[in-house]
């Protein structure tokens, strides 16, 4: 975990040594090469088209908790928010 794998490859952050400087993969050539300069940072592997292969416990959707939380709050803000205009109301 501490050490990082030798052979030049960052997961996920391509490294232009060229120009210096980190690149998003969606900011890359669709051939894993440097926008600026040209040179190849990154497998075209990489690109975001693969990135759907990537295993997941849920690849759709947000988790049951979240839901929740957000249900949850629009409650409350809704409840809120007839107080609010209940309390406008009387002060007519
Ligand atoms: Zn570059």
């Amino acid at each position: 975990m501490a050490a990082e794998a030798g052979g030049g490859r960052h997961w996920g952050v391509p490294w232009c040594d060229t120009c210096d400087r980190f690149y998003n993969p969606n900011s890359l050539r669709a051939d894993g090469s440097c926008p600026a300069c040209g040179r190849r940072v990154a497998d075209p592997a990489m690109a975001p088209t693969a990135v759907d292969e990537e295993p997941g416990p849920e690849p759709t959707g947000a988790p049951w908790h979240f839901k929740l939380l957000v249900a949850a709050t629009v409650l409350y803000l809704g409840y809120r928010l007839f107080q609010g205009v209940l309390w406008v109301a009387q002060q007519l």
